[in-house]
């Protein structure tokens, strides 16, 4: 299968010195040489934790606006990434589409406009408790996928991170069955919809209280590329997380 990938979205969290702390224990742990990692520190500290980290360690932003330039007060652009040597940008995160009302549309735009710039997305998405609970899943899903695809055609630098809702910052983990039937869903979705090799290649990794004790059994589902954590990838366990498969 494709390369493993375990990516850690830091959020709104850290200083210039726990983050310092952080990455320094990262630089000097063992890490799955099979697997790819990238973290996702805050704005502000992009240019400290890139210099900072490893080069085998790649680096996020959380958010990117589809402009390289102009009079967009508070946002930060692809270009602007690229100038600083960050290779990745999380869009669709739930919480951008909730508290600060992202559409499937906006995020699809900035999904392509990233990539013509040259940085590679983790794509989110995932259901709501109350769209799971009303069997709107699939639809749900579906949809977001759509909007994405209806922006671009080549698939080789997005990771699609299932996160759904209702297992963000809960403590309430998908099962490792729950998460495969999505998991495998969005790679049909992609044979059918976009090719076949798309559906080998994409990384599709889970997201949602993911932590070092549900990691392996997640892991070792057919369909799960790796994960995306947030609250535990503040953690030493980060660490354990991403050796999960060894
Ligand atoms: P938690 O791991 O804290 O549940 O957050 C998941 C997430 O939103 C990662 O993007």
């Amino acid at each position: 299968g494709p390369r493993f990938f375990v990516g850690g979205n830091f959020k709104m969290n850290g200083t210039q010195a726990f983050l310092k702390n952080l990455i320094d224990s990262l630089n000097a742990s063992q890490l799955d040489r099979d697997a790819e990692v990238v973290i996702a520190p805050p704005s502000l500290y992009l240019d400290q934790c890139r210099k900072q980290a490893n080069k085998e360690i790649g680096v996020a932003a959380q958010n990117a606006f589809n402009a390289s330039s102009g009079a967009f007060t508070g946002e930060i652009s692809p270009e602007q990434l690229k100038d600083l040597g960050i290779e990745w940008v999380i869009l669709g995160h739930s919480e951008r589409r909730e508290i600060f009302k992202e559409s499937d549309e906006l995020i699809a735009l900035k999904v392509a406009f990233a990539l013509k710039t040259g940085i590679k997305v983790i794509a989110c998405i995932g259901e709501k408790l109350e769209e799971r609970e009303s069997g709107k899943t699939f639809e749900v899903v579906t949809r977001q996928l759509q909007a994405i695809a209806k922006q671009i055609n080549d698939w080789t630098n997005v990771v699609i991170a299932y996160e759904p809702v209702w297992a963000i910052g809960t403590g309430k983990v998908a099962t490792p069955k729950q998460a495969q039937e999505i998991h495998e869903y969005i790679r049909k979705w992609l044979k059918e919809n976009v090719s076949e090799a798309t559906a080998e290649n994409t990384r599709i990794i889970y997201g949602g209280s993911v932590n070092a004790s549900n990691a392996t059994e997640l892991a070792k589902q057919h369909d799960i590329n790796g994960f995306l954590v947030g609250g535990a990838s503040l953690k030493p366990e980060f660490v354990n997380i991403v050796n999960a498969r060894i």
